[in-house]
């Protein structure tokens, strides 16, 4: 284990009801479309006086840039974005992880997969994430055969929840997803698992993110009831795309986040999101804050899941 979130928190005497996150991956510098998760987060957590968490997505370490965490928090730092307590990181959080697969497989909810991407492919239907899961390995693996991943039971999960941004939003597991993988052929624990595990154990209320992931939030929430957690309140943000409606990321070339002059790039991500734009010096982020955070209306965010970048200053 890494950080300890609660006994750091134990020294601070805020007891904020309301706490969100923001949680990149390290693959790359800050680029527009993660700016603007950062934003509507870090708005939504301090307009109703709460914590804003950042947690180093780090778990898949084959895409690991080094540097990349530190140059992200230097940004956020440049921005003016303060966070509350110490950055956690998921790569410290195995124990936690695999704790919490063993309280599922307890249950019978887990069963090991030998299929390869390949069998998987040419066997299934195309869901929402790539092919639905046909639950071959469900009654035990095929003979001869390794376990490679750790799959658990959807069993007909109807999964529906309330969006702050999307509205509402029903899903059914089975059908458009089909058994997913909670611990990886490589070893590594699944996105999926440990997102639920660290905004559990950190107490996360509200979650602030890209529209990217409202198909893995029912995967998510289902997890949230199996293992008995608080579901958070949920707020998906339209994604940034480009000129050829691709999401602004690594892949995609998305260029790094300027924050020499913070206050224009800080007032393009507030006008995607709908908000008023903030009339300040360019270098004056604190007086950008007082007023954005003042302004912020998550009712006015765009209800779609995608919407063009700006031309950036
Ligand atoms: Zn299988």
């Amino acid at each position: 284990m890494g950080v300890d979130w609660h006994s750091s928190m134990a020294s601070s005497s805020t007891t904020a009801a309301r706490r969100g996150r923001f949680a990149p991956s390290p693959t790359g510098p800050l680029h527009f479309g993660s700016l603007i998760a950062a934003v509507g987060s870090y708005l939504d957590a301090r307009a109703n006086r709460g914590e804003w968490l950042v947690r180093i997505d780090d778990l898949d370490r084959t895409r690991i840039v080094p540097g990349a965490a530190a140059g992200i928090l230097g940004t956020l730092e440049t921005l003016g974005m303060a966070w509350d307590g110490a950055v956690l990181y998921q790569s410290k959080r195995d124990e936690a992880y695999r704790a919490a697969l063993e309280k599922l497989k307890k249950r019978d909810l887990i069963y090991p997969c030998s299929c390869s991407r390949r069998e998987i492919a040419d066997s299934a239907v195309a869901g929402i994430d790539g092919p639905v899961y046909p639950g071959t390995c469900r009654k035990g693996l095929l003979s001869g055969r390794a376990a490679q991943a750790e799959r658990i039971l959807t069993l007909g999960a109807k999964i529906e929840f309330k969006d702050a941004v999307q509205g509402k939003i029903t899903h059914n597991i089975e059908r458009q997803i089909g058994d997913y993988v909670l611990k990886r052929a490589d070893g590594l624990y699944a996105y999926q698992l440990a997102v639920v595990v660290d905004d559990e154990a950190h107490d996360i209320t509200d979650i602030v993110r890209g529209a990217d992931l409202l198909d893995s939030t029912p995967r998510q929430i289902y997890l949230q009831q199996l293992l008995g957690y608080t579901m958070p309140r949920y707020a998906h943000l339209p994604v940034a795309v480009n000129v050829v409606g691709e999401k602004l990321s690594k892949q995609t070339m998305a260029a790094p986040v300027d924050a020499t002059t913070p206050v224009p790039i800080l007032n393009a991500a507030l006008t995607f999101l709908g908000q008023d734009h903030v009339d300040c010096a360019p270098q004056d982020t604190q007086s950008f804050w007082k007023q954005a955070v003042a302004g912020w209306r998550m009712d006015r965010v765009p209800r779609t899941r995608t919407s063009p970048a700006p031309a950036l200053p």
